[in-house]
């Protein structure tokens, strides 16, 4: 697309789903974020945005010494995470060496520097919505997983339940310690027909914001568009045939999932109780035929 002053922007530019107001709370529309690594710059604008707009305290300006990655994880204070991912292996058509490793061979070297800003997947089975006990967390009208704050005891069951290590309690002496939190979708500005506030800033639309449905159509056609472009291993990570039935945050990858510490085949650990109150239900049976058996023939 090209604006009225002639220059190529991104994607729609103000027509794009990430800048146009919306009204999908009153009409309760399911939405979602796909997230695309191969135009991420890797600035960081949507983990700043984050922290500013819900006001998440800083837990700690450490240097991890592992790539440009600055926060690691995922975590009670760090509800965006931008991932810095470096493999040696190529990118798309990328023209790779001769680099010479010093020791006479001067053959290809490829490399390369994969960033994906990670978050909350708002899955469609969420494990942390089924363990609460409290009913603090909740489905929202946009079929996102949100925490209320003034309700959550700081149990920690859903920080448990969660298959992708994404919600957890803040320590202290943070504010609001010992409560579970993680990204809200910004439920507070979707409430005014504001698009949450990662999405809105990402300057090359790596972030997209939309309804769900729109967003997986637009991340097929994306996925085949690089492999016609020599991205071969591009693929899309949305497990829907698990019990976690899809995500409504969910990304493009290079690759496969482990080296980005997304678990190939995630699970709702809660599909595992029913067959776990019949192995003790069968024990305890088993206990007390015993015991019987003891006492009738003692
Ligand atoms: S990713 Fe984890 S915290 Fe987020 S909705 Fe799913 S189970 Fe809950
Ligand atoms: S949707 Fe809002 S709360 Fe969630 S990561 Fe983006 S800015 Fe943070
Ligand atoms: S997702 Fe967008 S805002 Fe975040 S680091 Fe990548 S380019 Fe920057």
């Amino acid at each position: 697309m090209v604006s009225k002053f002639n220059i190529p922007v991104i994607g729609e530019g103000t027509q794009s789903t990430n800048q146009r107001r919306h009204s999908y709370v009153d009409e309760g529309a399911t939405v979602g974020f796909f997230t695309d690594p191969t135009v991420c710059i890797g600035c960081k604008a949507c983990e700043v945005a984050c922290k500013e707009w819900n006001d998440v305290p800083d837990d700690g300006y450490v240097w991890t010494g592992n790539s440009y990655d600055n926060t690691g994880h995922l975590g009670a204070s760090t509800w965006r995470h931008v991932l810095f991912l470096e493999q040696d292996l190529q990118k798309g058509n990328q023209i790779t060496g001769p680099v010479s490793l010093g020791n006479g061979d001067e053959g290809e070297d490829p490399f390369r520097w994969v960033f994906l800003s990670d978050v909350c997947k708002h899955c469609e089975e969420a494990g942390c919505l089924e363990a609460c006990p409290t009913g603090s967390i909740v489905r929202t009208e946009v079929g996102s997983v949100l925490v209320q704050d003034d309700v959550c005891n700081g149990c920690g069951y859903c920080v448990v339940n969660c298959p992708f290590g994404v919600i957890d309690r803040r320590p202290k002496p943070l504010p609001n310690a010992g409560g579970a939190f993680k990204c809200t979708f910004c439920y507070d500005r979707q409430k005014s027909g504001l698009t949450p506030a990662c999405a809105k800033v990402c300057p090359t639309e790596s972030i997209v914001f939309g309804r769900l449905d729109d967003l997986r159509a637009q991340a097929n056609e994306r996925v085949r568009q690089l492999r016609e472009s020599g991205y071969t291993d591009a693929q899309l990570y949305d497990p829907q045939d698990t019990s976690v039935g899809g995500l409504h945050a969910f990304f493009l990858l290079l690759g496969e999932p482990e080296p980005y510490g997304l678990p190939p085949k995630p699970e709702v650990p809660t599909i595992y109780l029913k067959s776990s109150w019949l192995a003790a239900a069968a024990t305890a049976v088993g206990a007390i035929a015993t015991v019987a058996f003891a006492f009738a023939f003692a």
